[in-house]
């Protein structure tokens, strides 16, 4: 590592320090807002036309207004040039977020007797249309188009579909492809950016409007989503990964060094901490990460080097635990990993995460892309409130209520008086003696 690692001693910090040890990466979205609200109008006025002209601006890709969808032949084609790993492992993956998320998906209907002859509950089912926002800019990213497109799919959406941007040579990323294939979803457009975003919120030609549009981005498309947000649901935000490891006396500081450097090789705007009240612990951690970003690109290494210089990242040394954890529960991280040799004894003290991975054998690693939860998680401190992607983003609840003639008459009485007492006229009458007189059954 060149530059130092952040290493804060926690009881030593002013309430503003620790103020900024809590802060995440701000990103001001205004001057994105300023640029893709012309390419959003576009968009609304032209449809597949202005998608095409600014994919060809943006991606430098020759894109044609009649060849946005993905046909048949891409799939195939992409299946043949995928390695066989690959593509194994995408169906590997695909299976376990399959099984995490249809244990997930509740029952479709549920009714409670609440009194004697009243009957409610709730309806519960999916929502029409979703698209699956999936970027392209930095890499590809075969593990989102899981993590959004199959709890969808659980969740009985009817239509799904993909929006990505090709790459510079007019095609869609193999990986992508083929990942859409093990989540069932055949509608895939080569679109990316604000245009993509305007085409679901509007829907062109080609590309159908949704109700809904989930999946991360770039600050193009977190302003897009922000311009459309009164067209299409843009779901719970989620913005540049952040992870605490927090690690006891039991294990080896070697270990949450390498774990530290998952989420923190994300990009510099990521946030990554190791929070221990165990000085070997972070000793130990210390000393090794320089070895451990050698194993590493240059690239990647120079993104875990911004975050763990600080302020957004580092080491930070408690003077015991209970402090550790009223941090970490501050924080409310996206991802919360407990190395310890007994992490479910520290697990019930841990309110605030959007995922938290137990042990020396669960690195985020296996959370992002195989075990089964869905990485699409809540960042920012909305962990306190907010949960990660889930069956339950892509379903809708209707509330039923059913009163039988045994049921009525208690209900009637209370009611009547409330709304009385609330000036409701109509509400009255229609539990009066009128309702009584024009009853079919009495
Ligand atoms: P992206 O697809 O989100 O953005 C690229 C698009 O931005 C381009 O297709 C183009 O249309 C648009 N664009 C680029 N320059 C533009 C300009 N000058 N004017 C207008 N539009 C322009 O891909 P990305 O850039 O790689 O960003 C992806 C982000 O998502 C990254 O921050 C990455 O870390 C994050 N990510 C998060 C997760 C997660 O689960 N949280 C997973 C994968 C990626």
């Amino acid at each position: 590592m060149t530059a130092a690692v952040n290493f804060v001693r926690l009881d030593g910090l002013s309430a503003e320090e620790r103020r900024r040890c809590l802060a995440r990466t701000e990103s001001d979205l205004r001057p994105y807002l300023e640029k893709v609200a012309p390419i959003i109008d576009a968009v609304a006025a032209e449809g597949d036309e202005a998608v095409a002209r600014f994919t060809r601006q943006f991606d430098k890709a020759p894109v044609a207004a009649d060849d946005l969808a993905a046909t048949p032949d891409d799939f195939v084609r992409a299946r043949k040039s995928l390695k066989p790993d690959i593509t194994e492992a995408i169906a590997f993956a695909a299976h376990n977020i399959t099984k995490f998320h249809q244990r997930q998906k509740p029952e479709e209907m549920w009714l409670t007797e609440i009194a004697p002859g009243a009957f409610a509950g709730d309806r519960i089912g999916p929502i029409a249309s979703v698209a699956c926002y999936v970027p392209r800019g930095k890499g590809s990213f075969p593990s989102s188009v899981m993590m959004t497109c199959i709890p969808a799919k659980v969740a009985g959406v009817d239509k799904i579909a993909i929006v990505t941007p090709p790459g510079p040579d007019g095609s869609i990323d193999a990986a992508t492809l083929v990942a859409a294939e093990a989540a069932g979803v055949s509608q895939v457009f080569k679109c990316g950016g604000a245009q993509a975003v305007a085409a679901v919120a509007y829907g062109t030609r080609t590309i159908p409007r949704c109700a809904k549009i989930v999946g991360p981005g770039s600050p193009w498309v977190v302003a897009a989503k922000r311009l459309v947000a009164d067209r299409i649901d843009t779901g719970t935000p989620a913005g540049p990964s952040e992870s605490i490891i927090f690690a006891d006396e039991t294990v080896d500081g070697r270990l949450a060094a390498l774990d530290l450097l998952i989420e923190a090789e994300h990009g510099a705007d990521s946030s990554a901490w190791l929070v221990t009240h165990v000085p070997a612990v972070a000793e130990a951690a210390r000393a090794v990460l320089p070895e451990l970003l050698k194993e590493m690109s240059l690239e990647r290494a120079g993104f875990a080097e911004a975050v763990l210089k600080g302020p957004q990242g580092g080491i930070l040394l408690c003077p015991d635990a209970e402090s550790a954890i009223a941090f970490v529960n501050d924080y409310a991280p996206e991802h919360l990993q407990i190395l310890s040799l007994d992490p479910k004894a520290w697990l019930a003290s841990f309110k605030n995460a959007g995922e938290i991975l137990l042990g020396e054998y669960t690195p985020s690693t296996l959370g992002n892309f195989v075990l089964g939860p869905n990485h699409v998680l809540p960042t920012g401190g909305w962990a306190r409130t907010a949960s990660p992607l889930s069956v339950f983003d892509f379903m809708k609840r209707t509330s039923i209520g059913h009163v039988t003639r045994e049921g009525y008459d208690a209900l009637a009485r209370q009611a009547r008086v409330i709304a009385n007492y609330e000036g409701f006229d109509a509400h009255a009458n229609a539990v009066s003696d009128l309702r009584t007189k024009f009853l079919r059954v009495k």
